[in-house]
């Protein structure tokens, strides 16, 4: 069993940006859970498979491998040989995955992913439920949060830069759909473990959260 650190918190926290760096730094593996369920999304409607139908979107989930490549400060997703980064990071697949992931056959199947992944090797994973679900018994668990305003101000700058024409309104609108959508599902909703160490990003720049974080991982890893 490698080391596990979780970052678990809603949308536009800054996990992305944050576990990325932190998993390089620390030469850990990196590993996007939410790219895990973006794609689930993504293959079922390429499929025509309705995103309720649980059963049949696990199954599609099943045999799935995923690889996450850092470089720079971007991720590169492959899944299954193919570049899936792209289709991915959309503002609807965000809202699609938020959907999918509610089926308990989809997060079993991708759960057992994740912790197939994290037991070969030292491993930072971001998502809603890794601290609580995924690795009840990380070495080290983070719950990163930060205002609403300012969470849809960095996912819609993210969008812009991207070339996707969504307003700052729509992202703000979506994103608290999508939050409160993952918090009061009935499985592995969006909650801080009770174990987890909570960082509150508003207002703060990454190297500042990245020193507080590994401060904090070095006093419980040796
Ligand atoms: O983190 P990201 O925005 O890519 O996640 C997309 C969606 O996937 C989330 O809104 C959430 O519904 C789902 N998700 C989840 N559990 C995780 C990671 C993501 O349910 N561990």
């Amino acid at each position: 069993m490698g080391r596990i650190i979780a970052i678990d918190g809603p949308s536009g926290a800054g996990k992305s940006t944050i576990s990325k760096l932190l998993a390089e730094k620390l030469g850990f593996m990196y590993i996007d859970t939410g790219a895990m369920y973006r794609t689930a999304a993504l293959l079922a409607l390429e499929a025509g498979i309705p995103l309720t139908d649980g059963r049949r979107v696990a199954e599609l989930c099943g045999d799935l491998e995923f690889s996450f490549r850092v470089e720079g400060d971007r991720v590169r997703v492959v899944c299954n040989g193919r570049d899936v980064t792209a289709a991915i990071r959309t503002h609807e697949m965000g809202m699609h995955a938020s959907d999918v992931s509610k089926n308990p056959e989809v997060r079993e199947a991708l759960v057992e992913l994740q912790r197939a992944l994290g037991r070969r090797h030292d491993a930072i994973l971001e998502g809603r439920d890794i601290g609580t679900v995924v690795f009840p018994d990380a070495d080290v668990k983070f719950f990163l949060d930060a205002s609403l305003d300012e969470r849809a101000r960095r996912r819609h700058k993210e969008l812009a830069e991207k070339g996707e024409a969504v307003t700052f309104e729509e992202v703000r609108e979506t994103m608290r759909k999508r939050d409160m959508n993952d918090s009061r599902r009935a499985i592995a909703p969006l909650r801080p473990a009770e174990d987890a160490i909570h960082i509150d990003t508003t207002g703060k720049d990454i190297p500042a959260v990245i020193d507080e974080l590994v401060q904090h991982i070095r006093e419980r890893i040796s």
